[in-house]
């Protein structure tokens, strides 16, 4: 052989050596594509996840934040108390904690029931301190859809609170403002509709005067936002220095008598699921539009 075959031969070789070695490459790179092993890691789009993903790559301003938007009520902390539980506490406590030389109606000489066992309906007999449960742990449900932080006095009708205790509650957790949950009892069965009870003279102090009238503008909008969702009558808004829940409360505070359980309609209505999604409704929608106020103080 002379040395112009041999080359030749050489070159065929280093040819064919490299033309196979596309070839496997090219198998290689295939398999591992089609591959059925892995098939977490490339997983075939589905139609809406070829709608959803553009083909091209996407910067990562458009991907979806793994943090959801803060609710209206974000960063509120509001007070729920449900009135009353399953057995009355007839022993006596203050009914406010200033001095009779600053209040000589009501101060810490004027002793009142712990916790009284409250109505219940005329028509439905259900007791007071169980609607009153099932109103509040809906409002709960849905500030808290919103953002705000709910603090429950009880979430049980099998505690022993007294009216302190429960206002205590809502201080100790600065809530920025405590509803107290009730439902109203009246002699005469026409008589219907929502109102609410806030603080009065108390001490006398401008400080004290002050909170009043904060608290009486807060809960004219609550009995509005209430009326509008439930369909209710809108009573008034009363002073009393009477409640202890309301004397001992360092933060706002309202008692909202949800509607009258002596009046057949609203007894029905104000044990039904349907009418207390409603009422929570009301709460929330007013929470909202007073969440700027409240967060102001
Ligand atoms: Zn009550």
């Amino acid at each position: 052989m002379n040395k112009k075959i041999l080359i030749i031969l050489f070159a065929a070789l280093v040819c064919v050596a490299f033309v196979l070695g596309i070839v496997i490459f090219v198998v290689s790179v295939g398999q591992s594509h089609n591959s059925p092993v892995t098939p977490t890691e490339e997983p075939y789009a589905t139609p809406e996840q070829a709608t959803e993903q553009p083909t091209e790559e996407p910067s990562f301003t458009e991907e979806p934040t793994a943090t959801p938007e803060p609710g209206p009520l974000a960063g509120l902390i509001i007070g729920i108390d449900p009135g009353h539980q399953r057995i009355a506490n007839n022993d006596k406590e203050p009914c406010a904690p200033w001095e009779a030389s600053k209040n000589s109606q009501i101060n810490n000489q004027t002793m009142k029931t712990k916790t009284a066992s409250g109505t219940s309906g005329k028509f439905t007999h259900v007791d007071e301190y169980v609607a009153v449960l099932d109103i509040s742990l809906k409002i709960k449900a849905h500030l808290e859809a919103l953002g705000a932080t709910v603090v429950m006095t009880r979430e049980t009708a099998d505690v022993n609170l007294s009216n302190i205790d429960r206002a205590e509650i809502c201080n100790n957790a600065n809530c920025h403002v405590a509803l107290r949950i009730h439902c109203n009892g009246a002699d005469n069965p026409a008589v219907k509709g929502v109102e609410a009870w806030v603080r009065g003279n108390g001490d006398g102090s401008d400080e004290y005067k002050a909170l009043g009238a904060y608290e009486k503008k807060l809960a004219e909008g609550l009995l509005t936002y209430f009326a509008e969702a439930t369909g209710a009558a809108k009573r008034n808004v009363n002073t009393s220095d009477n409640y202890t829940g309301l004397n001992w409360s360092t933060v706002p505070s309202i008692i909202v008598e949800c509607g009258f359980m002596s009046n057949e309609e609203e007894d029905n209505l104000l044990v039904s699921p349907e009418y207390q999604e409603k009422i929570a409704k009301g709460v929330a929608d007013w929470a909202t539009a007073f969440a700027g106020t409240l967060r102001s103080r």
